[in-house]
């Protein structure tokens, strides 16, 4: 489908949709200041946010570093929800739950106590300076392939391409799933 004739299959499906609930995917990320407890925290954060609702997640997992190296572990996680907000209000939700966990901007994937990224918007395809959906690493990155396959194996995303062969093609590495 092109993103045209995705635009128009989201109006249809918002119209459907009584409550104009639509269906996305987060990926959560922390390695600093006991990052279990803060993904754990941060998924509880998201469920009281205003229009939101989270319906399911992943388990979570231990991943090594992308970046600068000599930083700890991260832990990772993927949650859906449903939401009725718009792309953009959902990005400054999620930053304003960033900024509680007192994120510092300080290196470019340097070390931090909470990253939430909006992997998935419905079916959107969304390309703005503050906004890019899918997230780019979506199709790269064993630690969101992964967990968002354990909730959703059959998968496509906007461009039709199938989750599944993406965790195919990626390398596994030493992610490691933790006990539930
Ligand atoms: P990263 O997650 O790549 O390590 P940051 O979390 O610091 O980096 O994000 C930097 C910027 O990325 C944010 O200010 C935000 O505007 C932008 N951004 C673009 N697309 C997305 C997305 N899908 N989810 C979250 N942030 C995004
Ligand atoms: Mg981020």
């Amino acid at each position: 489908m092109n993103s045209h004739a995705n635009a128009a299959a989201d109006v249809v499906s918002r119209a459907i949709n009584p409550m104009n609930e639509v269906r996305c995917f987060i990926g959560l990320g922390s390695n600093l200041n006991e990052p279990i407890q803060q993904v754990r925290t941060a998924l509880t954060e998201l469920n009281s946010l205003q229009g939101v609702r989270l319906t399911r997640h992943s388990p979570l997992y231990r991943s090594e570093p992308v970046g600068p190296a000599g930083q700890p572990d991260y832990i990772n996680a993927v949650a859906e929800l449903q939401t009725t907000l718009h792309p953009l209000a959902l990005l400054d939700a999620l930053q304003q739950v960033e900024q509680k966990h007192q994120r510092k901007r300080i290196q470019h994937w340097g070390p931090r106590t909470l990253d939430l990224d909006l992997l998935l918007y419905n079916n959107e395809t969304i390309n703005n300076e503050r906004l890019t959906v899918p997230h780019p690493y979506i199709t790269k990155r064993n630690f969101v392939l992964r967990p968002l396959a354990d909730l959703e194996s059959d998968l496509t995303l906007p461009d039709g391409s199938k989750l599944m062969q993406h965790l195919a093609d990626c390398p596994m590495g030493t992610l490691q799933q933790l006990p539930l």
